[in-house]
């Protein structure tokens, strides 16, 4: 398990591998990356870090500038739980729900303030979605109904990423 803090989240990955594809599937490119990979054929484990936790609180920080909820009521960071694939996403629903049924690629728990996620099918649009509900949930230190919270999360989204709605549903 590679544990990366940021300063608004922890994120939570299976694997040093995993952590890198993490931020590849969140990041259209990394100059940093790419440049690290020409000049040492690899990337150190500390650039992937330096670059999840950059990265991930400044956007953060421009889901929480849109939905203009800055105030935080709820104490600790929101916790960010990296899968490698659908199966291993599935075993914690079935974990946490008793049920294998899951069309989600990702979703957030306010209860356990936390964000699962299937790194496979991962785009910066589905996790500001979900920062969305995270912080919405921060804010109000309630949980909204089912349907505001999405009415409110897919605006972030719609707003921040028009052109990208090639995706699945999501949680
Ligand atoms: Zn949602």
């Amino acid at each position: 398990m590679v544990l990366i803090e940021s300063a608004y989240l922890t994120v939570k990955c299976r694997s040093e591998k995993s952590a890198e594809e993490f931020l590849h599937a969140f990041t259209a490119s990394s100059h940093v990356l790419s440049l690290f990979k020409s000049l040492f054929g690899g990337v150190r484990k500390e650039t992937v870090r330096i670059e999840i936790k950059d990265k991930l609180d400044i956007l953060y920080e421009k889901v929480a500038k849109h939905l203009d909820m800055w105030k935080v009521k709820r104490k600790g960071k929101t916790i960010i739980e990296v899968y490698d694939n659908e199966g291993q996403l599935h075993q914690q629903y079935e974990y946490l729900y008793g049920k294998t049924k899951l069309d989600y690629a990702a979703w957030y728990v306010f209860q356990l303030n936390t964000i699962f996620l299937n790194m496979e099918v991962l785009t910066e649009a589905v996790l500001a979605h979900e920062l969305s509900h995270a912080i919405v949930g921060t804010y109000l230190g309630f949980k909204l109904p089912r349907r505001p919270a999405e009415v409110l999360a897919r605006n972030v989204d719609k707003h921040l990423y028009s052109k990208l709605r090639e995706y699945r549903e999501w949680g």
